[in-house]
């Protein structure tokens, strides 16, 4: 080596000493959450570990990660991906999302509060939303009335959900048709069939709100499609997913098997009773998705927040994994739009919901006003949005 490669060499070892330096100062990661147990069952993982983000996506879930722009402490929580919430009426009040937001929920189905005729504003605020939102059209064109929302049949317009869904292709990602005696009087089956007319060359799911239909399941399951989403599963007689002896339907078991999702749709009334979430649990028809049916009232009520939801069916031997994966990769299936979530895989977006799981005594109600005691209990704690930490008001 002479004097002037000593001298070459000398200096490209410092522009590599410059950049190792340079490295170590850059932190590889905007946000790491720090030792919580990370549960999720997209991974089969539940483990203490640390979730890297970097540019608003998963970067790296290991034993422990290095530098990092932020870090959130979850030691003593869990860390799972941000939950799905299927049927939330999110959509009717400007302030719902960021209120669902906080329990959890990066991704919300607002599932027929609006009809055609007044799904304008429930886009909007879906749009404005903090977080995913999309929307069920109602087949009844005025969305849900005091009254029925198609008692009067000329409601479910087919030609106008069709117009409808047109103008909002890239927020409408499928119709509801709810089915009580109380909403469509007599008129259960015509009002399905004209749901699926709109839905069908549209390639789009329909969930049916079921329980206290004039028609039995057996007329109604027949009309649904793969894909379809059947909502508040655990409703009572009449018409529930079990015969009058608490069986469950030849038929409920074969829309199973021809891929109709079972969901909970906690809601308030009429939707779940303990007697038949016990006679459907003991039968191994576990929920497929669980969700609230959540308004700006839910956090007086029996429903609370999503992770309260979540933990009812943990006195009827589900386990913390097998709720979680009802909320997130589950739910992730049913839409199209959710697909990368529910999953806090490497490259997946940095959607993340740090929950408490507290021990105790805890009691949870029905719609019925019948009470349970639990001896856990999910609570919201922080979540994650888009790899941003989600101030807590
Ligand atoms: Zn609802």
């Amino acid at each position: 080596m002479n004097r002037r490669e000593l001298l070459c060499a000398a200096a490209s070892a410092a522009v590599l000493a410059r950049a190792g330096r340079l490295a170590a100062q850059t932190p590889r990661f905007d946000l790491v959450i720090k030792g919580g147990r990370v549960i999720d069952p997209s991974l089969r993982l539940d483990a203490v570990r640390d979730v890297g983000i970097a540019a608003g996506r998963i970067a790296a879930v290991e034993p422990t990660l290095g530098a990092a722009a932020a870090t959130l402490d979850a030691r003593g929580k869990l860390v799972v991906p941000g939950l799905i919430d299927i049927h939330t009426h999110a959509a009717r009040d400007a302030g719902g999302p960021a209120l669902c937001l906080r329990d959890g929920v990066t991704c919300f189905i607002d599932a027929g509060s609006a009809g055609a005729d007044n799904l304008d504003p429930a886009v909007a605020i879906t749009k404005a939303a903090p977080q995913t939102g999309r929307i069920l059209v109602n087949i009844g064109r005025q969305g849900i009335l005091p009254d029925g929302d198609t008692k009067d049949l000329a409601l479910a317009d087919v030609g106008a959900a069709r117009a409808a869904i047109e103008r909002h292709r890239d927020y409408v990602v499928g119709l509801k048709a709810r089915l009580s005696e109380t909403v469509v009087g007599k008129n259960d089956v015509e009002v399905l069939k004209r749901a699926q007319q709109v839905a069908e060359p549209l390639g789009l799911p329909v969930m049916i709100h079921m329980g206290q239909s004039p028609s039995s399941l057996r007329e109604l399951l027949p009309i649904l499609k793969t894909g379809d989403i059947v909502t508040h599963m655990f409703a009572p007689p009449p018409n529930a997913i079990v015969d009058d002896a608490g069986r469950l339907l030849p038929e409920v078991l074969a829309a199973r098997r021809r891929g109709i999702v079972f969901d909970v749709g906690n809601g308030v009334r009429d939707h779940i009773r303990w007697d038949i979430v016990e006679q459907v649990m003991r039968q191994g028809f576990w929920p497929d998705t669980f969700s609230t049916d959540w308004n700006v009232m839910s956090g007086t009520t029996g429903v609370v927040d999503f992770p309260n939801c979540m933990s009812k069916l943990f006195g009827y031997g589900m386990s913390v994994p097998e709720a979680i994966a009802c909320a997130t990769v589950n739910a992730a299936k049913t839409f199209e739009v959710f697909r990368d979530r529910g999953t806090l895989n490497v490259g997946a977006p940095a959607d993340v919901a740090i929950l408490e799981l507290r021990e105790g005594e805890f009691e949870f109600v029905d719609n019925y006003e019948n009470k349970i005691k639990g001896r856990q209990r999910l609570f919201p704690s922080e979540t994650v949005l888009k790899g941003a930490r989600v101030p807590r008001a």
